[in-house]
């Protein structure tokens, strides 16, 4: 399958990449630039769909990058570069005249509503009360292609741990000086997925015929896993302790308190639809996952 991944040169897109040309499928990126297997945005605008069977899109400027002040300029930027590359994928898909099969589109648990005890499924309701589940929907919404006999797809993915990036690249300096601990209270919940498998489920979403709708693409415990117990285990994979909380008033100091909620508080999410479409997790629990990624 010819594979186009919007976003693909980033930590998930580099992960899907792998997975895709493993399994013999060919990979093209859309980038910002314009290189080897990549083409630019302005180029899709300009010449339309290249011919492929698939299209994901991963793209989105990094919310949680700490040299960004939160402000209107960052929170556009973030909304363009996740809401505004869906529509001219979308729009490209609409208007090739060899559609693809399969449109994929990831987004994340944000569209739920943080609390300390709720269990959220797909079916869940959301999507409408803070600045990030309005991101989330109208990234879904902007993905929906009316008509088309593209099969359409949206991973909502949880907080993704792997190597060389991510959560864990921002947060393993201080967790291998011993200087790691809980976020806040720690009580909040962490609803986390390992790398290969949100890879794994985009890939099951192109290659099972017949799969469409919302997939939340977090690990089958994440909902029994809280910010505490994930600086737990992860200062126990490096050998260290996690004795040094980092205070709600200092999270809100580096990210604004809008932001903050992100980190501050969290969702407990069940990937039901996932598992009943027939996915099967490689790192269903924390320890194995951590362990693969520090190790
Ligand atoms: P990355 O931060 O690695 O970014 C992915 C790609 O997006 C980059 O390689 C870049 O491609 C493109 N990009 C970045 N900033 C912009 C911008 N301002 N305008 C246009 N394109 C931009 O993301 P991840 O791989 O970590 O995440 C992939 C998707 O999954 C994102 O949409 C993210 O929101 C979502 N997600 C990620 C989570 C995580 O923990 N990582 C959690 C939940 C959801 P290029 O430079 O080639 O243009």
């Amino acid at each position: 399958m010819r594979v186009l991944v919007g976003g693909g040169t980033g930590f998930v897109g580099t992960a899907l990449t792998q997975l895709l040309r493993s399994r013999g499928h060919e990979v093209t990126h859309v980038s910002r630039q314009a290189g080897k297997d990549r083409i630019s945005w302005d180029q899709l605008s300009q010449s339309g769909l290249p011919q492929c069977d698939a299209v994901v899109n991963l793209a989105g400027e990094n919310v949680l990058n700490p040299f960004r002040r939160w402000g209107d300029a960052f929170c556009k930027e973030i909304i363009r570069s996740r809401v505004e590359t869906t529509k001219t994928l979308a729009k490209a898909i609409a208007d090739a005249e060899q559609p693809p099969h399969a449109w994929v589109v990831v987004t994340g648990v944000g569209y739920y509503r943080p609390s300390p005890t709720a269990e959220y499924t797909e079916d869940s309701p959301g999507g409408d009360f803070d600045f990030f589940s309005r991101l989330v929907s109208s990234g879904e919404a902007a993905a929906l292609i009316p008509g088309s006999p593209a099969r359409g797809a949206v991973v909502r993915s949880g907080v993704v741990l792997g190597q060389g990036g991510g959560a864990i690249a921002q947060m393993i300096w201080p967790f291998r000086l011993g200087l790691g601990g809980p976020i806040g209270s720690g009580l909040q919940p962490f609803p986390w997925i390992h790398i290969r498998d949100l890879a794994g489920i985009v890939c099951h979403a192109l290659e099972t015929e017949g799969l469409q709708g919302v997939f939340n693409g977090v690990s089958p415990s994440s909902p029994a896993t809280s910010n505490g117990s994930f600086a737990r285990e992860l200062a126990a994979a490096l050998g260290r302790p996690a004795l040094l909380p980092m205070p709600a008033w200092a999270v809100r100091a580096v990210f604004g308190a809008e932001r903050a909620v992100m980190l501050l508080e969290g969702q407990r999410v069940v990937p039901k639809r996932t598992l009943e479409s027939g996915y099967s997790f490689m790192f269903p629990d924390l320890p194995a996952a951590l362990k693969d990624i520090v190790a």
